[in-house]
Order: C-alpha cells, then sequence, then structure tokens
C-alpha cells in the first residue's frame, strides 16, 4: 500500500516545511543580492550571466565572498525538490492504492474532456440505500445518459463509470447565468444525449464539461457517512488531484443548481474540510 495516512503526510509536510521557508528565503536574498552585484558592477546581473565567461566568474566570485551560506541554502532548496517530489505518489500509484472497479457503460459518455477543461469536482449523494452496482444498473436503464464518474460505496470501495477524459451527465442544468459565474461557457464537446431542459430558471448546461462527478451513497437524514466512506473519498481526490497535476475546485451539486439537495447537512463539516484541506478531517 502506497497511499499515506494523515499522520504520514503530517510528519512529510513537518519535515520538508521548514526547509522551504528557509529556501525561499535564500531565493529572495538571491533576487536582493544579483541586483546588488549589477549596481556595483554598473551593469545589469542578467547581462552578466549571459555575457563572457569573464563576468559569469566576477558575479560568482562576488555572490560566493558575499554570503557562502546562500550556496548552502540554495543547496537545500534543491534537495527539498527531490525529497518532496519522492515524496508524492504518483497517479497511477494513487489509484493503485484505491478499492476501484471499472463498470462502464455506452450511454454514459458524453464527449471529450481534455485535462485543459478540467476545473471542478462536484460531490453529489445518489440519495438512496441502494449500492453501486445497483445505481449504476438503474442510471443504464433509465435511458437519459446519466451518470457520474465515480460512485463510492458506504464500505469504502469505488466503482468508476465513465473515464476522466469524457463528459458524464452528473450534474445537469444548473442556475441561469451559473455557465458565466463558474467559467464553463463552453458547451460544445456535450453531445447533450438524453438532456431534457427543466426551464428557463435553470438553463445553463456547462458544468459537466469541466467537471468530474462523485456520487456518494447517501439518503439526506440517514445519518453519518462512514469513515471507510469519508477515507476512500479522500483518496479519490487525491488520485483526481495528482492525475490532472492542480488541485480542481471542489463544489457539492447543489451550488451548480439551487435546490439541489446533495450533498446532505450531515456533510457539511467535511464539506468544509474538503474545500480548506481536500480531506474529510483537518490535519
Ligand atoms: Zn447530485
Amino acid at each position: 500500500m502506497i497511499r499515506m495516512n494523515a499522520a504520514q503526510q503530517g510528519g512529510v509536510a513537518h519535515r520538508i516545511l521548514p526547509r522551504a521557508g528557509r529556501a525561499i528565503a535564500a531565493c529572495s536574498l538571491f533576487g536582493a543580492m544579483a541586483f546588488g552585484v549589477s549596481d556595483a558592477y554598473g551593469g545589469d546581473a542578467r547581462t552578466s550571466f549571459d555575457g563572457d565567461e569573464g563576468g559569469r566568474s566576477v558575479f560568482a566570485g562576488a555572490l560566493r565572498q558575499a554570503s557562502p551560506a546562500l550556496f548552502k541554502m540554495l543547496d537545500e532548496w534543491s534537495s527539498f525538490l527531490e525529497e518532496a517530489a519522492a515524496a508524492r505518489p504518483s497517479a497511477e500509484e494513487l489509484r493503485a492504492s484505491l478499492a476501484l472497479s471499472e463498470d462502464y457503460r455506452g450511454s454514459f459518455s458524453h464527449g471529450p474532456k481534455p485535462a485543459e477543461y478540467q476545473k471542478y469536482i462536484v460531490l453529489h449523494d445518489t440519495e438512496g440505500s441502494a449500492d453501486a452496482a445497483s445505481v449504476i444498473s438503474w442510471w443504464d436503464a433509465s435511458g437519459n445518459g446519466v451518470a457520474a464518474h465515480f460512485i463510492v460505496n458506504k464500505d469504502g470501495s469505488i466503482v468508476q463509470c465513465v473515464s476522466l477524459d469524457e463528459i458524464a451527465h452528473h450534474a445537469g442544468f444548473g442556475d441561469t447565468g451559473h455557465n458565466a459565474a463558474f467559467g464553463v461557457e463552453d458547451e460544445s464537446r456535450d453531445d447533450k444525449v438524453g438532456t431534457t431542459p427543466i426551464g428557463d430558471w435553470a438553463s445553463d448546461y456547462g458544468m459537466n464539461s469541466y467537471s468530474i462527478g462523485i456520487e456518494m451513497v447517501h439518503r439526506g437524514g440517514e445519518g453519518d457517512y462512514p469513515e471507510e466512506q469519508l477515507q476512500s473519498l479522500d483518496a479519490l481526490i487525491a488520485y483526481i488531484d495528482a492525475y490532472y497535476g492542480f488541485k480542481s475546485e471542489i463544489i457539492d451539486h447543489k451550488a451548480w443548481r439551487t435546490g439541489n439537495s446533495d450533498t446532505s447537512p450531515e456533510f457539511a463539516s467535511y464539506f468544509a474540510n474538503y474545500k480548506e484541506c481536500r480531506a474529510h478531517e483537518a490535519p
């Protein structure tokens, strides 16, 4: 198992963050000294760097004389970057750590979603107690093409229904004006097969084209989410982040369409933590 628990992640952060602070200080000092040296030699520092060999050695010599400690700090910056890269599992490793199975159906994919269009992770509740397999069968039989990319069962097992590189119809129509508010105006990649307009108040359909949808098996009002389910959600979000190489904004479905029930009130404190630190518990 490669997945780090919260304590391990905290340990890595504790170890490398102070060094990151020193490294940033080193970079600031380096910048300040570069300007200082350029003044002393009557030209700009960049010209000295890019110019002849003599210019470079004069520049380097001045820096070494001025602060040997600077080079030590820059070495630390380099080793900090190496350690940070080594401590971060790859997307493949994170995916392999999930209790994940795949169940792709032809009716669930609605067009290409290249990485440059990824912006949001939308959290949903299934609003029922049926497990992922039953939900997927129901979706497929419905004929309206609805599905999310992932369903997280109460026991923490996950079923993926749609590739991360394809559009799924999980968010549906949002409030009129939300395409612009969320920066999801381009609906042209979505085939919109199976969609049915729900009224002038909710005419925007851009969110699916810019997001990953995650359903948690949960019915609002039935009590807390099991720890296994929340830990799986943590790990799934970490995998999605690693897959894209950036942190998508986490929203819940009702942010897109006012009046939706999901996610439920029981999720509110977890949702705040996901927004803040991308895990159900604050570190
Ligand atoms: Zn929903």
